[in-house]
């Protein structure tokens, strides 16, 4: 199923202008073993795919909008390393010969799943320039994996963990989700030692959320799925947060872990609010203000690329004042917090022309209650603002944006 009802031989939006030399890029192949009953990515299985004809219309696109010599490179989905070694190989190489990315990028990054990534084909990511691998582990409970709808067992986790080490994987990360149904806290500890055991340089933990149109969410509205409690989601969260912390690990973000220097760069791009361009069906791409999409479907994107050489499937341009929301809620997802000038810059104002900030009542009230805390010009979650950040972020997203038109534009800059 494509998931789209556009049939049109061009797509609706004109792509955004190019991005900045240096701009991240993002690349996202769709294709996954099974679907995940969580997930709400854009990803399908990848029986009766064409694989190869996704890299070249990836390449296609690729040609017209990915930046020159970009700062990283992040391979996601759906599962990169589903992908055979020699349509790797296509795919990197091409991207190579278009952007220069070999000679400029600090980070490369791929996505992959256990029941794809095996020895040789971490030696082939590491061969080709990408040296990050981020693993999705998820649980060690292989009960829990089958609730999942995860095609791979907690023993496939360990070995594919390993196989990357003897591969030569420099930089390793562990995936895992937190809070599912049944999950107690004394499981959840013997699976941070086992996954801390291995010495990942990175690790990302993240609450299981029930999103719209997935499995979960079903059964969650059928009363088939319960919710873990609160206060057992506070306790997995401290738990996670103190084992890393106690293996080394900085806290570097509310969900990410890592060694230092050892963060993820990509992501910490979009956390601070750049720009990045992504390529694939569903990918998002910024570019200043603006961001667009191509469809989260396989056969409208494959026809865009054919007949336009891109796939703008829509364009958003958020109001000064969402922008500044947003610029607040992923900046104080991070450790290192912001100052009110940097969120003001990162939405596009000029801190120095700005009369007046419209986000100052909304910080004033949240170090009030002390959810948030100040350290000179910054502010950050304070502890009893971390666990619960998405409650803090949405104060920022509700007195900002929803009183905001959307012709509203940031005063100069
Ligand atoms: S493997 Fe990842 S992208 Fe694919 S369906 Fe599962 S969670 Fe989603």
């Amino acid at each position: 199923m494509d998931g789209t009802t556009s049939t049109g031989p061009a797509p609706p939006e004109a792509p955004l202008p190019p991005a900045a030399e240096g701009t991240p890029l993002y690349v996202h192949l769709p294709f996954c073993a099974a679907k995940c009953h969580y997930c709400d990515f854009f990803s399908v299985p990848d029986e009766g795919h064409d694989l190869e004809g996704m890299v070249a219309a990836i390449l296609r696109e690729a040609e017209g909008r990915a930046p020159r010599r970009p700062r990283t490179l992040f391979l996601g989905g759906g599962t990169p390393s589903l992908l055979p070694i020699p349509l790797l190989r296509r795919l990197l190489d091409g991207l190579h010969e278009l952007t220069g990315w070999r000679d400029s990028v600090e980070e490369a990054t791929a996505e992959c799943n256990p029941e794809s990534l095996d020895r040789d084909k971490a030696r082939a990511f590491v061969d080709l320039g990408v040296p990050r691998l981020s693993v999705g582990v998820q649980a060690l409970d292989d009960q829990a994996l089958a609730l999942f709808g995860r095609v791979h067992t907690a023993d496939d986790s360990l070995r594919a963990l390993e196989a990357a080490r003897e591969g030569g994987v420099e930089a390793l990360n562990a995936d895992l989700i937190y809070a599912w149904p049944g999950q107690t806290l004394e499981a959840w500890g013997r699976d941070l030692h086992s996954i801390l055991g291995f010495s990942t340089e990175h690790l990302s933990a993240y609450n299981l959320t029930y999103e719209e149109d997935t499995r979960f969410k079903r059964w969650l509205d059928r009363g088939d799925l319960h919710q873990a409690p609160e206060e057992l989601e506070l306790a997995l969260f401290d738990a996670v947060r103190s084992a890393a912390v106690g293996a080394g690990l900085g806290a570097y973000e509310i969900s990410n872990y890592s060694l230092n220097d050892q963060e993820s760069r990509h992501n910490l791009n979009y956390w601070r609010a750049g720009d990045y361009v992504g390529l694939g069906p569903g990918a998002v791409s910024k570019v200043g203000s603006v961001r667009a999409g191509a469809p989260r479907g396989i056969a409208p994107y494959l026809r865009w690329i054919e007949s336009s050489g891109h796939a703008t499937a829509w364009r958003d341009a958020p109001s000064a004042r969402t922008r500044l929301a947003e610029a607040w809620w992923l900046g104080l997802r991070l450790a290192e917090g912001l100052s009110a000038e940097e969120a003001l810059e990162r939405a596009g104002w000029d801190p120095l022309s700005a009369d007046e900030d419209p986000a100052a009542p909304v910080v004033e009230e949240l170090l009030e209650l002390g959810m948030l805390e100040r350290s000179g010009e910054r502010l950050r979650l304070s502890a009893q603002g971390l666990p619960v950040a998405d409650a803090v972020a949405g104060r920022f997203l509700r007195e900002l944006s929803e009183a905001d038109g959307p012709a509203a534009e940031a005063p100069a800059g």
